[in-house]
């Protein structure tokens, strides 16, 4: 890395999708250091938005910091806010580097020429134009410049009111993740909002929920919820207004439209009459929290310098759908949200589908700092209410007397650790090296640790010169494992984590002898 001038060609459109042409290369999603620049790890630094813009446009680049094993090494590098790969954005540049004139101006033209070939005004207007035809009407122009594409032909009225429907999810993880909500997860969603006394919803990367209040309002008449949609798929721009639809980047909080579109999502947050607003988001799943965090708090500041009412320290009411073992992540920037039991699932996500069970049910969750209490979840797919724990939980989360709360996360039922003093996956059982609970194929080696095997940092243990008989005390180790796991068959009552503690002990013993 170093330069960055040389961006990728913007390749034209990628594969055969419809109604794709002007915007499939504007989408982008998560970052990911080492994709994007060259196999350094690195941390983000949010305290700076860059005054570079990227490449593809995708506004301000972010300051990242280069770390070695997890310490800073001081040299700092702007990079792309949105683009994982960096086939789809290779802007990289050194904090300390001096850009020339040049490269300045090569860098303007680049943006100046990779953008929208129309602009959401123009795509509105052509939009229209589709409604009135009921077909997809491209122009001939285009239609000779994407001839090797496929169409979509007699596109129903009911489908142009559904466009995550007729657009090809960009399904690509490294460049937009979009993963589309089941039915079932949409409208419980939306019955939730409602029933909470939501009237406003910000749809933040959320375009079907968006869709699903878009399309109930034109069929009901007393349905008073309305929506404005932020995501970084232009494409929406041929199917909603400027007041239904800004084009966002949620890694930095950049309006592709400027001030005009910055100013609808002001006047979005603004219009109060007494309807409540709430925001809902569902981020690309790689993406950095903290980005996610930094650009979803200012969205709540913007909430915040709305409120008439005097003196209040109330918190624009979140829904942010992510999956459970980010918790800790999301806590730590908003300490005020807790998780939610209720498993959000998705139409094309071939591995997470409602009514699975065991490891096959969805991960993703809803964090929000609305009262647990509050968040009603269906008792007819099994969500109880926990009386203790005062929320919703679901049917195999049952409250451990020692923790005092309902532990699971996954779903599955948990089981209590004595040693750890916690509870813990079903697939768990305590290990005394590690001296934690872990998998029973894992391989006894903490990352942050130094060598478990001599104590020394340095090294891991697999580059440890006592190497050879470490491992076979390891496969040792898992055999006498395996054959406590079918005597205590994984129950965990306390009695058998006893006994296996002090199996362990003496085995600890033992292999000290042997050394
Ligand atoms: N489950 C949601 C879709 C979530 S997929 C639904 O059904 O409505 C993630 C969404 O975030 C996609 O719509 C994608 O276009 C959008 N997105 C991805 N990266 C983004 C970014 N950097 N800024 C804003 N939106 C983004
Ligand atoms: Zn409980
Ligand atoms: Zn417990
Ligand atoms: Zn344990
Ligand atoms: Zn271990």
């Amino acid at each position: 890395p170093g330069s960055a001038v040389g961006h990728s060609p913007e390749r034209p459109c990628r594969s055969a999708r419809p109604l794709c042409c002007t915007a499939v290369a504007v989408g982008a999603s998560s970052w990911k250091p080492d994709a994007c620049s060259g196999g350094i790890e690195a941390r983000l630094l949010m305290s700076r938005l860059s005054t570079y813009n990227c490449a593809r446009p995708l506004g301000p680049a972010l300051l990242f910091v280069k770390t070695s094993q997890g310490k800073e090494e001081g040299r700092r590098f702007y990079a792309c806010s949105a683009c994982r790969d960096r086939k789809d954005c290779n802007f990289f540049q050194w904090e300390d580097e001096k850009v020339s004139e040049t490269r300045l101006a090569a860098r303007e033209e680049y943006n100046r020429n990779h953008q929208p070939s129309f602009t959401h005004r123009q795509n509105v207007e052509r939009g229209g134009f589709f409604k009135v035809f009921s077909v997809l009407f491209v122009f001939k122009a285009e239609w000779e410049k994407h001839s090797d594409h496929q169409f979509l032909c007699d596109i129903s009225t009911a489908q142009l009111k559904s466009p995550s429907q007729l657009l090809y999810p960009l399904e690509n993880k490294k460049t937009n993740a979009q993963y589309l909500f089941t039915d079932r997860s949409c409208q419980f969603l939306l019955d939730l909002i409602i029933d909470l006394g939501f009237r406003r919803v910000l749809s933040v990367g959320t375009p079907r929920l968006h869709e699903l209040i878009q399309s109930t309002a034109s069929q009901e008449e007393d349905f008073r919820v309305r929506s404005l949609l932020l995501d970084i798929d232009f494409r929406y721009s041929q199917f909603y207004t400027e007041d239904e639809f800004c084009h966002y980047n949620m890694f930095n909080h950049y309006f592709f439209g400027g001030e005009a579109a910055h100013e609808t999502c002001r006047k979005f947050l603004h219009q109060d009459n007494g309807e409540r607003l709430i925001m809902v988001t569902d981020p690309p799943f790689g993406g950095l929290v903290e980005a996610l965090a930094s650009s979803f708090k200012k969205l709540m500041a913007m909430w915040k310098e709305t409120e008439k009412e005097g003196p209040n320290n109330q918190e624009m009411p979140v829904f942010w759908i992510f999956p459970y073992f980010f918790e800790s992540r999301i806590l730590e920037f908003f300490p005020s949200f807790s998780m939610m039991d209720y498993q959000v699932d998705y139409d094309n996500h071939a591995l997470y589908k409602h009514g699975k069970t065991g490891r096959r049910q969805s991960p993703v969750r809803i964090f929000t700092n609305i009262t647990p209490s509050m968040i009603v979840l269906p008792v007819e797919e099994g969500y109880r209410f926990c009386a203790i724990c005062q929320r919703y939980v679901s049917s195999d989360n049952q409250h451990c007397e020692i923790c005092n709360s309902c532990t699971s996360k996954d779903g599955r039922r948990w089981k209590h650790c004595v040693l750890c003093k916690k509870c813990v996956k079903p697939s768990w059982f305590h290990c005394n090296v590690c001296n934690c609970c872990a998998l029973q194929t894992h391989t006894c080696e903490k990352a942050d640790a130094g060598c478990f095997v001599c104590g020394k940092a340095g090294h891991k243990r697999s580059a440890c010169p006592s190497l050879s008989r470490a491992r076979t005390a390891c496969q040792a180790d898992k055999k006498q494992r395996q054959k406590i796991l079918k005597r205590v068959k994984m129950g965990i009552c306390k009695s058998s984590a006893m006994k296996h503690a002090i199996f362990f002990r003496k085995k600890v013993k033992n292999k000290k002898k042997k050394t």
